[in-house]
């Protein structure tokens, strides 16, 4: 190297590092004066680890082991409870639904990365044994409410307004109705032990196997068929009423169809234990001796098995049997009739836990509730089968129902392919079901695998990669009401 080469090199380099050296104050500067303003806002904008509570969240999720549930291996509960408890749990048993969520019957918990201690023990931030989780997920929001978003806060308070679940159904829930918001008030003032929310409980069911569900009550031919086909139905109920039913016609009101149906449903159901087991026994005798059953007689067979003497397989015959594909769903609004059958499916709803139960079930019944709330809608249920969420070239479906407290997004990607989540003004709750891949939120990055839930605060943007087949689903706000 010449001398003059070495003369520029010791002029030029220590004003390089004067320049370079402004440079980094003033990007400092610029930076204190932002978190000064509005330090919460920082993290959208950065996406780094400044405010730990802005980062995404694992959690650790409840399982109810409901005696309907799928057992061990067949179950999409055991397989997911499993790998998100990283323990062994019992193959043996009934593996029916994983609660991601606030909701006091079954609350997620926030995992802390535990200290690992010189003597090998593990402890949480808290110094409390890591496997007992970190803290309880509705406290940590409390502490933390503008995780939820402005909006969501306004209008719902320091809580998520929606509960995630996984259902794994071996055999058929109760036939059920959940309450409207003004009469969940009125039944949890009335028997708060029995209806522990005050709160509504839409909900929406999407389809991860092929999945059966009864929904809603049949058009009127079919139930006027249904009094013709099904001697045994007319039988409990009497002549009268069936003359009444099937002299309706279709220049008669909406109202009083209902009130004919109402009737109809009422009685079918108020009938004696007694006179029930014995229409079912010639029921059943009857069917067994019939060739080509049709789809719905071989149903009432199947629930007639699984519940004995039960008036809830006669109600079968005036409801709606639907089945679903996977990635099909089925939305259940207020006083809506419904009985889930068998399958698996991701289910979302606002938090609530408010069932009034009437049939195929060994829990309380409260037949009059239900009977006197019901919508008594006929006719075959709309099926929802999403829509592609714009710039994400086809790799995430959003399932949007009518109801303001949630959607559930689908997304499905390739090995080695990577999509991006856009900034949502409300929280969100992932699921990992199928393979490994990464999440990413600014500069932070958290590895994901099946069974992993995650919690992702409102206003943030995450990428997704994926290194295997990967498949996961977002419970959010319904963002049409954001
Ligand atoms: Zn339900």
């Amino acid at each position: 190297m010449s001398e003059e080469y070495v003369d520029s090199y010791v002029i030029l380099l220590p004003i390089s590092l004067i320049v370079l050296g402004a440079f980094l104050i003033s990007l400092f500067k610029k930076g204190s004066k932002v978190v000064k303003k509005n330090p919460r806002s920082t993290m959208a904008v950065n996406g780094g680890g400044f405010w730990a509570e802005e980062k995404i969240q694992k959690l650790r999720c409840s399982v109810k082991n409901y005696d309907w549930g799928r057992i061990g291996l067949d179950s999409e509960v055991y397989r997911l409870t499993r790998a998100n408890s990283g323990a062994k749990i019992d193959p043996n048993k009934p593996y029916a639904e994983f609660w991601m969520g606030t909701h006091e019957s079954g609350p997620s918990r926030v995992i802390k990365k535990p200290k690992i201690l010189a003597n090998g023990n593990c402890f949480n931030s808290n110094w409390t044994i890591c496997d007992l989780g970190g803290p309880n997920l509705k406290s940590w929001i409390e502490r933390n409410p503008h995780v939820l978003g402005d909006k969501v806060r306004k209008k719902w308070g320091s809580d998520l307004p929606f509960l995630f679940k996984v259902l794994s159904i071996a055999k058929p829930l109760s036939i059920q109705a959940h309450p409207c918001k003004e009469l969940a008030k009125k039944l949890h003032i009335q028997d708060p032990n029995v209806y522990k929310d005050a709160n509504h409980k839409p909900e929406m069911a999407l389809a991860i196997t092929e999945f059966e569900a009864l929904c809603g009550f049949v058009g009127l031919e079919d139930l006027q068929m249904v009094l013709r086909n099904v001697p045994e139905i007319s039988q409990l109920v009497g002549s009268a009423l069936v003359d009444k039913v099937s002299n309706i016609t279709a220049e008669d009101s909406e109202q009083d169809v209902k009130a004919a149906l109402k009737q109809l449903f009422t009685q079918i159901m108020s009938a004696s234990e007694h006179a029930v087991a014995d229409v079912l026994s010639q029921l059943t005798s009857r069917l067994r001796l019939k060739d080509n059953l049709t789809s719905k007689e071989k149903l009432v067979l199947r629930l007639e098995e699984q519940y004995p003497n039960d008036v809830g397989v006669l109600a079968a015959f005036l409801m709606n049997f639907v089945k679903l594909n996977p990635g099909e769903a089925l939305c259940i609004g207020a006083n809506d009739l419904h009985a889930y059958v068998s399958g698996d499916c991701i289910e979302c709803m606002a938090t609530s836990d408010n069932v009034v139960r009437a049939g195929l079930t060994p829990k309380k019944r409260d037949v009059e509730t239900l009977c006197d709330m019901l919508t008594y809608k006929q006719g075959h249920p709309d099926i929802v089968r999403g829509f592609n969420v714009e710039g994400t070239g086809g790799c995430i479906k959003r399932y949007r129902p009518s109801f303001e407290e949630f959607e559930v997004d689908h997304c499905h990607l390739f090995k080695g392919k990577m999509t991006a989540f856009p900034a949502m003004a409300g929280p969100s709750v992932f699921l990992v079901t199928e393979g490994m891949g990464t999440v990413r939120m600014g500069f932070s990055m958290e590895k994901i695998s099946a069974g992993d839930v995650l919690f992702a605060p409102a206003n943030t943007k995450l990428s997704i990669h994926s290194e295997t087949r990967l498949e996961l689903y977002r419970a959010g706000v319904n963002t049409k009401y954001l």
